[in-house]
């Protein structure tokens, strides 16, 4: 995706796993709902106007994630979703959980335990692919009562997909609880609730082309709900109080169609100009593409040499109008090293030194070439250091 033409320098966006432009779709759904003012806890015409785009969000969130509409539960993004989530004593049959497991290559919503005790949260590690050690986990269940088990879908730095199914299967037979964070997995690959036996599972609207502060967790059927994160008004079955954001969730809903729509022949070509992009990237000797021999979101390539400093890289590809992001970034916009890449065993030297290009519905040939030919321009210098070990500009 170019834009800029005729007004500024022309840009070549390839970040989407950091958020994604508003889609057509979703901006023309927002701008109808505005005009629905009504409260949709109001009984009359003006409120079931509001409450009727409400729940036409509800079926294609659920629909989308092969879930049921009365068990979805709209929250303000991915991090609200994965907090509510992250509840003791959310088991089916209401037995106490207070232990947590999250896997080492969380989103740091997660990592951050939710409502858990700090004491009581345990780090499931990673092997050197990416992919969360099952052995390990058997063992962390095997060593306490159940417990509440998260691991994500997709990783948002290496898009390694995890063995989700294979997790739940060993969760259940510990009579714990698995909790999927599925925010970079939506609209990529196909995912279904039922067919994973998820118990519960996030997802977030700006990342697949919805408004920023949207964002849902659903539950299987049947699974007891946390106890509300925000409490007051009965809104979301009492999931979560306070008057709906209507035109957010309409936003939301109307994203989240559009991306399911062709998912499959859009992901195909995503993934085709995924690959022109790694076989460029891969000619500069001693590189390193993450996960590369796994199983990997289509849009996604977190790329490394070692003595790349990536923060700087970032700096430089934007300055040639391309948007692309270091691994390791974080919320503060601070470049520390990627906790992704601690995990699966890699040292300093590549902790700090991983680029993520991750491309989206609107990638074309011409973003594709453009950030190659812009990585061949700027290489050279990004990896040439004197004698102190200093970039030399
Ligand atoms: N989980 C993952 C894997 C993410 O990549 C993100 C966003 O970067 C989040 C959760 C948080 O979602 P939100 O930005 O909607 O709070």
């Amino acid at each position: 995706m170019s834009y800029g033409r005729n007004h500024m320098q022309e840009r070549t966006y390839l970040d989407w796993n950091a958020t994604a432009p508003l889609r057509r779709e979703a901006r023309a759904a927002m701008a109808a709902a505005w005009d629905l003012f009504g409260n949709p806890s109001s009984v009359h015409a003006e409120g079931r106007r509001a409450r009727g785009l409400v729940e036409d969000a509800r079926v294609s969130v659920a629909d989308a994630v092969g879930g049921r509409p009365h068990n979805v539960i709209f929250t303000s993004g991915g991090t609200e979703a994965n907090t509510l989530a992250l509840t003791p004593s959310s088991g089916k049959h209401k037995q106490d959980i207070d232990n947590l497991i999250v896997s080492s290559i969380e989103h740091a919503s997660v990592l951050a335990g939710g409502r858990f005790a700090l004491d009581r949260v345990a780090r499931l590690p990673v092997h050197r692919s990416g992919l969360v050690d099952l052995d390990g986990l058997r063992t962390l269940l095997a060593q306490g009562p159940p417990a509440l088990v998260s691991i994500m879908l997709a990783n948002n730095e290496t898009g390694a997909i995890q063995p989700v199914a294979e997790a739940a299967h060993l969760v259940h037979e510990a009579g714990g609880l698995l909790h999927v964070d599925a925010v970079q997995a939506i609209g990529k690959i196909h995912i279904s609730i039922k067919e994973l036996n998820i118990d519960l599972l996030s997802i977030s609207a700006h990342k697949i082309g919805g408004p920023k502060g949207m964002g849902a967790l659903v539950f299987a059927e049947n699974q007891i709900r946390p106890s509300a994160l925000i409490r007051g008004g009965g809104q979301e079955q009492g999931g979560r109080a306070g008057t709906e954001n209507v035109p957010g969730i309409a936003g939301f809903g109307a994203a989240v169609m559009a991306a399911e729509t062709g998912r499959t022949t859009n992901m195909a070509r995503v993934q085709t100009l995924r690959n022109r992009l790694e076989d460029g990237l891969r000619q500069t000797p001693g590189s390193v593409i993450f996960s590369q021999e796994i199983a990997r979101l289509p849009n996604t390539t977190l790329f490394g040499v070692p003595t790349l400093k990536a923060e700087t890289a970032v700096i430089r590809f934007d300055l040639e109008g391309v948007a692309v992001s270091s691994g390791s970034a974080c919320s503060s916009g601070k470049v520390q090293p990627s906790h992704v890449l601690e995990a699966m065993g890699y040292g300093p030297e590549m902790t700090r030194s991983a680029l993520r290009f991750s491309l989206g519905w609107e990638t074309t040939e011409a973003d594709v070439d453009r950030a190659i030919k812009t990585w061949r321009k700027l290489s050279g210098a990004l990896l040439r250091r004197d004698e102190t070990g200093l970039e030399l500009f």
